[in-house]
């Protein structure tokens, strides 16, 4: 164990004996570390070298599905690189079938032992859904994200428009929350997982101004 932890330390990518080695707690701290280099600067690390040890096989430590949004690059906030995370990504972190499927993939199929659904700040999907926005395809979209604005519209004391940062981080948190109860109603594969403890399936949200993730592991 005490190699594996020096090989992250060092940015290697792991063997497939050394990701089934972690727990979903060691991932959680690797993120974190991550997110503290990213704000303390660290340049990413990807170099021809791992893109061509990478190209041989993938064993990521975790599965992030994050928003589309361009301000949130997810591997170069927890100063990741390439093979180290699998990142699903649709506006507005919304689950449906097919990102349940990658999912799955990720954890049944390819070993990551954490799920994160990470929200930000600010986010333009939160913003439409408040505003009920009907536009194509968006509208569809949005409506997954309508039952957290319902439930903090019940909850907030103050302006419950998109034009108030706290009621757009409050939908954004509870649209977090959701989502990860969502992933264990609708993923029986997933749920047995985090059942047995093989897998944990938690929530984050990043501050756009500061660049930190706060992680939510107990919802
Ligand atoms: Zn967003």
């Amino acid at each position: 164990m005490q190699e594996n932890k020096i090989k992250i330390a060092n940015g290697e990518l792991l063997t497939a004996e050394e990701q089934s080695k972690l727990t979903p707690d060691m991932v959680i701290e690797i993120l974190k570390r991550g997110n503290e280099e990213f704000i303390n600067n660290l340049a990413a690390k990807n170099e021809m070298n791992r893109v061509h040890n990478a190209a041989e096989g993938q064993h990521p430590e975790a599965v992030v599905l994050s928003c589309i949004d361009s301000r949130v690059p997810v591997e170069n906030i927890f100063h990741r690189g390439i093979g180290d995370i699998f990142v699903a990504r649709v506006a507005g972190n919304i689950v449906n079938p097919d990102i349940l499927g990658s999912l799955e993939y990720a954890c049944k199929v390819s070993g990551s032992k954490l799920i994160v659904i990470l929200g930000h700040g600010r986010c333009g999907a939160i913003k439409s859904a408040i505003d009920n926005v009907k536009l194509g395809n968006i509208t569809g979209l949005l409506e997954k994200i309508k039952p957290a604005v319902s439930r903090s519209k019940a909850n907030f004391k103050g302006e419950t428009t998109s034009s108030n940062p706290e009621f757009v981080e409050a939908v954004c948190h509870a649209n977090v929350e959701l989502m990860v109860n969502e992933v264990r109603k609708n993923s029986p594969v997933l749920k047995e997982m985090e059942d047995k403890r093989e897998i944990k399936i938690i929530g984050g949200y990043y501050d756009m101004c500061t660049g930190k993730v706060e992680f939510s592991e107990n919802i």
